[in-house]
């Protein structure tokens, strides 16, 4: 297909990467991006670093390569409907927008704080948008007296960074035994806390925050243990969930893990069958990845929002026999705490970790996780130039560790990581 319309709906990475790919790979016809933010595509790894820190203004995120895309936009809009036997997008303005051909790229949101009332207390952010970081960074720039984080994952970490950098009081809270525990461990988790500590921050884990009080405005959380924290601003960074609701009654198997996906980007229905005319790519895109035996993962990677959009583009030029099963290594980086971590491969079910070159005494490693004997990822830490090497091994499942002998490393030692126990066993 190169002609007919394509529409594109979540006007973001997945869905600007996409749509470029469609016209490299030749596509003439019409297309139609569209998009719930007023915004045209803009990069958020900068909204919780160099944003936050005052270096970037919001509004400088756009992404390279919006200008001289040949398409139409339909912006400030969301897509609230899917009419699948008449192959038309249903807007929440009322408007309908047919197709021959829908890459839905709608993403995911900042998972709320559960209690309504309290998230709607004013001093209480979350973050995905360039306007959610620019309120953030409004509320910082007041110089409240102490931000709390709800949450040591990247996004929490990365914010309780940036603030720190600030110069103002943060103390991050969360059950796990370390910060990024889901992701890298324990053990690799454990050398982050360190360094937040060093900087100042009061990292509280094992512990939840139950309630955020306040009247009109936060004013303290309550803990479990029945302490508070004093907090006049509080970002939760409780994860993310993905943007489905509005394919509710499509007939597609969607909920807030994700939109499933086959290898070749098509949307599954209700059944499991792949839909020929409709394709996922981005972090809504839940598809079965080679790397755990096909079971089906949702990913939250700048790196995999590219490379999906490109190979969806490919099979809905070309037909999914066109592609091969999507099969990326999946890639994430974070800055953070002067530190740089990579990441290559899936940790999840790791049951031995090794740092392989390095060491954390001297601030650079790389750690690699083994699963039942096979390598299934990587972890550099201000260690980048040496991840490269590392993909082969998980690609091809290598003996764990892959490689032994590396700089500064002679012996490396395995232990468990410390990763929460597998979904699927
Ligand atoms: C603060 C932050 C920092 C990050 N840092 C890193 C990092 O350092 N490294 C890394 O690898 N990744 C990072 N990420 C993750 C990375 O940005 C995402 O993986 C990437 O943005 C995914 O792109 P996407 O287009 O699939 O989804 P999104 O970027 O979520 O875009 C989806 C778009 O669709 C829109 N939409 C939703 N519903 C509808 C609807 N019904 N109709 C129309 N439009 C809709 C959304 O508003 C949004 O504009 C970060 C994410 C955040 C939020």
């Amino acid at each position: 297909m190169r002609d007919g319309t394509i529409v594109v709906a979540g006007a973001s990475l997945a869905g600007l990467r996409g749509a470029e790919a469609l016209r490299t790979n030749g596509f003439s016809g019409r297309l139609i991006l569209v998009g719930d933010e007023p915004h045209r595509p803009y990069d958020r790894p900068p909204l919780s670093k160099h944003v936050l820190t005052g270096e970037i203004p919001p509004g400088a995120t756009t992404l390279p390569g919006v200008g001289t895309l040949r398409a139409e936009w339909r912006l400030g809009t969301p897509a609230a409907g899917l009419d699948r036997a008449g192959r038309a997008l249903l807007l929440a303005d009322g408007g309908r927008v047919p197709f021959d051909r829908l890459l839905i790229a709608t993403g995911a949101r900042a998972r709320a704080w559960p209690a309504p009332e309290e998230a709607r207390l004013s001093g209480v952010h979350t973050l995905r948008s360039r306007d959610d970081a620019a309120a953030l960074a409004a509320g910082l720039a007041a110089r409240p007296r102490r931000v709390l984080i709800l949450g040591a994952g990247f996004i929490g970490c990365e914010v309780a960074s940036s603030i720190r950098s600030l110069g103002l009081p943060v103390t991050v809270v969360d059950p796990a035994p370390a910060p990024l525990a889901q992701a890298l461990g324990r053990v690799i988790g454990g050398f982050v806390a360190g360094r937040m500590v060093a900087a100042g921050v009061d990292l509280r884990l094992g512990m939840r925050v139950t309630r955020l009080e306040g009247d009109r405005a936060v004013r303290r959380a309550r803990l479990e243990d029945g302490g508070t924290v004093e907090a006049d601003l509080v970002v939760v960074a409780l994860g993310a969930v993905r943007n489905t609701g509005w394919l509710a009654g499509a007939g597609l198997d969607a909920d807030e893990g994700g939109l499933s996906c086959d290898g070749a980007c098509r949307a599954l229905d209700g059944e499991g069958h792949p839909v020929p005319d409709i394709f996922a790519a981005g972090d809504v895109a839940r598809f079965p990845h080679p790397l755990l035996g096909n079971r089906p993962v949702a990913l939250e990677h700048w790196g995999n929002a590219v490379a999906q959009a490109a190979h969806a583009a490919r099979a809905m030029l070309d037909g999914p026999d066109s592609v091969g099963p999507y099969a990326e290594v999946p890639a994430f980086w974070s800055n953070q705490f002067g530190l740089t971590i990579k990441s290559l491969g899936l940790t999840e079910g790791a049951d031995a970790v090794a740092i392989v070159q390095g060491s954390p005494r001297a601030g650079r490693f790389l750690a690699a996780y083994g699963r039942a004997g096979r390598t299934v990822a990587a972890v550099s830490v201000n260690a980048g130039r040496w991840l490269p090497a590392y993909e082969g091994p998980i690609r091809d499942g290598a003996p764990f560790p892959p490689i032994t002998g590396g700089a500064d490393q002679p012996r490396p030692e395995s232990v468990p990581p410390g990763l929460p126990a597998p979904k699927v066993a």
